[in-house]
């Protein structure tokens, strides 16, 4: 996967997230503050147009790394909240794990979202059944190595991802929230999806599809 998957990664996620706005900032009305939607379509909107300043002024285009690096220091920039420094620290760690390889192998791939997810635990201390992100990230990405370990083709090792990101995210649905605003609610948090949960889950199915588009 070269620079071009990267670079219609993020546009395939800007697209998606803003196809979603309303359904996550709804699910996020449920057990948050309503502004999940509007926070992540804000966001991906400035990295795309952050990636296009960027490629009107250098001369050299943008690796892999760099694109995910730009992505997420804008997403840093541009998105308050809980979900923009743990997106901006997601795609920042996945930037530098890249470093400045062409072409991405699954296997590589595979250790960037693993270091993006370290990056999110790290910064929001959420573990696996917390009712975060971290539920539909951490069981995309052991599908996915599995997957790879498998011998699965590209397209589908990212389509086990996509999917078992979704089904992570489906997953909260019983859960009570142990971090972030959702938390608050307590019992009452038992019953909805978690929204940056869905959001995780939509981003990675952006990334199948960017990749067989190619
Ligand atoms: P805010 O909660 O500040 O309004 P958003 O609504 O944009 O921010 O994002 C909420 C999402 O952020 C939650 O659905 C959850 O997935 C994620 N989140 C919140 N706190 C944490 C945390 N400590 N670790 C991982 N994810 C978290
Ligand atoms: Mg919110």
């Amino acid at each position: 996967m070269d620079a071009e998957v990267f670079r219609a990664w993020i546009r395939s996620a800007a697209e998606v997230v803003e196809a979603n706005r309303d359904h996550l900032t709804q699910l996020d009305a449920a057990i948050g503050d309503a502004d999940h939607g509007i926070n992540l379509a804000r966001g991906f909107a400035a990295a795309l147009e952050a990636l296009d300043a960027h490629d009107r002024g250098a001369a050299a285009p943008m690796t892999p790394g760099k694109i995910l690096t730009v992505t997420g220091r804008t997403i840093i920039s541009k998105v308050g909240g809980a979900a923009g420094p743990l997106y901006g620290m997601a795609f920042r760690r996945a930037g530098k794990s890249l470093a400045d390889a062409a072409d991405v192998d699954l296997p590589t791939l595979s250790a960037a979202l693993d270091a993006a997810l370290a990056g999110v635990q790290q910064l929001g201390a959420a573990v696996e059944g917390d009712k975060t992100m971290v539920d539909a990230l951490a069981a995309g990405n052991r599908a996915f190595s599995k997957a790879i370990a498998e011998g699965a083709s590209q397209d589908d090792a990212l389509s086990v991802l996509a999917e078992a990101a979704s089904v992570g995210a489906v997953t909260t649905i019983p859960m009570q929230a142990r971090k972030g605003r959702a938390s608050y609610l307590g019992p009452r948090s038992v019953g909805h999806e978690d929204p940056g949960a869905a959001s995780t889950a939509l981003i990675l199915g952006a990334l199948r599809d960017a990749a067989r588009i190619r």
